[in-house]
């Protein structure tokens, strides 16, 4: 009985079939009619094997498999997008889906031999990793955790100013977590050496994958106790103290560090 896997995208198409393909590509992965999601016939015509596939997971009744496509070019109708600007145009099932075959493919081909004696790997059997067959090493995908935490004092949080930012918003303090330091450690660590505070009551606030390439996001609330903020001009551009009804340009709503903005300004208001 064939499962049917329904698109969130506007205009969708519906693929009465129980095998979805999502193709990654340079840019990021292959569109269709303004679909991420293939069927075998799309393989073909990209020239791709189902065969080179790796499952994914299930996607609304329907198995989803990912394969990669090395080159730049592609045949009409086909185009290529960015997760990112993919974002903007699927629902929360889809990309979560594209997500996690992009991180997938990213893994592999990141993995083809082994880090300790270079052979060739092989995908293990009933688990998302790869092993060594000579020497047994066996490789996950990479989940790199990143704490990001809003900062309050009295009635005001802290937001800060990336020089990197593609747009000049103010947002929470991030920054990965090192070998061997609990979450609230980073977390302080990271306020600490961006801005020059300590801070305490750290409470968690929630988690969020972040694709770009492979981040785990995890949010927190917390309370500065003590020193005056400065910045270094590099890390940070600039960090101020804003009230919730003098907020500055913030992050997009799909971003846990807009969550954590709203969910304060909720509260402060
Ligand atoms: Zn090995």
């Amino acid at each position: 009985m064939p499962c049917r896997a329904r698109e969130a995208v506007a205009g969708s198409r519906t693929m009465d079939i129980a095998r979805v393909f999502l193709v990654t590509h340079p840019k990021g992965l292959v569109l269709r009619d303004a679909s991420p999601l293939l069927d075998e016939g799309d393989l073909l015509a990209l020239g791709l094997d189902a065969a080179s596939a790796r499952r994914v997971g299930e996607l609304g009744g329907a198995t989803s498999w990912v394969c990669s496509l090395a080159r730049d070019a592609l045949p009409p109708p086909y185009s290529a997008i960015g997760l990112r600007a993919l974002h903007a145009m699927v629902g929360a099932e889809v990309f979560g889906c594209a997500m996690r075959a992009v991180q997938l493919a990213g893994f592999v081909d990141t993995h083809r031999f082994c880090g300790r004696c270079a052979t060739p790997t092989v995908p293990v059997e009933g688990e998302r990793a790869l092993r060594c067959p000579a020497c047994e090493l066996t490789s996950y995908p990479r989940i790199s955790p990143v704490v990001i935490g809003l900062v309050r004092r009295g009635d005001r949080a802290l937001l800060a100013r990336s020089p990197r930012f593609p747009m000049p918003f103010y947002s929470t303090l991030a920054g990965f977590v090192e070998i061997g330091e609990t979450l609230e450690e980073a977390l302080a660590r990271e306020v600490r050496e961006e801005v020059g505070i300590e801070i305490g009551a750290i409470r968690y606030f929630g988690s969020q994958p972040w694709p770009y390439p492979h981040q785990l996001m995890i949010g927190f609330m917390a309370e500065w106790t003590s020193g005056e903020v400065r910045v270094d001009g590099v890390e940070i551009a600039d960090a101020q103290w804003f009230r919730a009804d003098e907020l500055p340009m913030v992050p997009a709503p799909m971003s846990i560090a807009r969550q954590l903005i709203d969910a304060w300004a909720r509260e402060a208001r």
